[in-house]
């Protein structure tokens, strides 16, 4: 962690909302469904598709996981009504997966029910290493129940991921490099392994016969996973980039240029300040961004 983004780190909370408000509304669509609808509305203008994600983890009881739950329903429905090409990532904890898998499972199906009918997708965000067996069970029991629509998310920096791969051929899967610091003994650390994990995960993921989703704003990846797609001859219905709103959109626009599919996770919700607070003190690289948001929107101004 440099100097620069400890104080931002630590400064943050005694940011004045407003302005936490302002440095994050680039990546996140607003508090309401209706700010989603919008950002979604014009991504598909654009000739993107996006994965929405209703704000709120690590819920205090059944009836805020049942509400979050809910909130994805609704979702769900307006996409349908407003003819948007869009899906739904959601987060096992938000969804009651600390207060218990069974809660959790309950409310996944219920997702899953409300997707179903319309043939859209259910992804199921990966969290901190505490949460990833009991995701990746999930994920199986739902398959097993015969739910083919839902998908599971790897994480490259992990050291285990290859193995995941290997073990989820066939299925679709989200590939990201992992935004949760976790014990040395079971992550790598340096861009070079994380990265060299990520080609190899994503090799086994596609010649398994899984769909791939390149979830990345890293060139180099997305070079390479191009490499990879080429040297396969692989057609856009085997995979698919994605990126997350607000970051890096010249890359977007480049990778649509190129002919991929590109998604982009759009979050929404009115937790949207713990969020920004949380996604700062997990991994602090990000607070390196925002500052370096902060100081070109304070030079932009001059
Ligand atoms: C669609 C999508 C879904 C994801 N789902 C999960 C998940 O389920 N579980 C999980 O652990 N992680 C998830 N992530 C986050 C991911 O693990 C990485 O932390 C994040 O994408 C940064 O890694 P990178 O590959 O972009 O490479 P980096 O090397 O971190 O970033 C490359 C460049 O992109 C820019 N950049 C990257 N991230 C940001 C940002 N947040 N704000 C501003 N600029 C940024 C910077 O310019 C940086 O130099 C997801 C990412 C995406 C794109």
């Amino acid at each position: 962690m440099t100097l620069l983004d400890r104080a931002v780190v630590t400064l943050l909370p005694a940011v004045p909302k407003r302005v936490v408000r302002t440095l994050s509304s680039r990546y996140i669509a607003g508090p309401t469904l209706e700010d989603a609808l919008r950002v979604v509305s014009g991504l598909n203008a654009e000739g993107k598709l996006a994965t929405v994600d209703v704000l709120g983890e690590e819920v205090a009881d059944a009836s805020e996981a049942e509400a979050i739950a809910a909130e994805y329903v609704a979702a769900l429905d307006a996409f349908e009504r407003e003819g948007l090409d869009a899906n739904v990532s959601v987060k096992p904890t938000g969804l009651g997966l600390k207060l218990g898998y069974d809660l959790c499972k309950r409310n996944v199906e219920t997702v899953i029910a409300a997707a179903e009918p319309t043939n859209r997708f259910v992804r199921i965000d990966m969290e901190d290493s505490s949460t990833t067996d009991d995701t990746l069970r999930l994920f199986r029991e739902l398959r097993d129940a015969g739910h083919t629509r839902v998908g599971p998310v790897l994480q490259a920096s992990l050291k285990r991921t290859v193995a995941d791969a290997e073990e989820l051929a066939g299925a679709s899967v989200r590939l990201c490099k992992g935004i949760y610091i976790e014990p040395e003994s079971i992550q790598f650390r340096d861009d070079p392994r994380v990265r060299g994990s990520f080609v190899k995960s994503l090799a086994t993921l596609l010649d398994g016969g899984s769909y791939a989703a390149i979830a990345t704003h890293d060139e180099w990846l997305v070079d390479e996973a191009e490499r990879l797609i080429r040297e396969r001859a692989l057609t856009p219905d085997r995979y698919e980039f994605q990126m997350l709103l607000g970051v890096r959109p010249e890359l977007g626009d480049r990778i649509v240029a190129d002919g991929h599919r590109l998604r982009i996770y759009v979050p929404f919700g009115r937790q949207w300040y713990e969020y920004s607070l949380r996604r700062l003190q997990e991994n602090p690289k990000i607070a390196g961004y925002v500052a370096g948001d902060l100081g070109r929107s304070l030079f932009r101004r001059r």
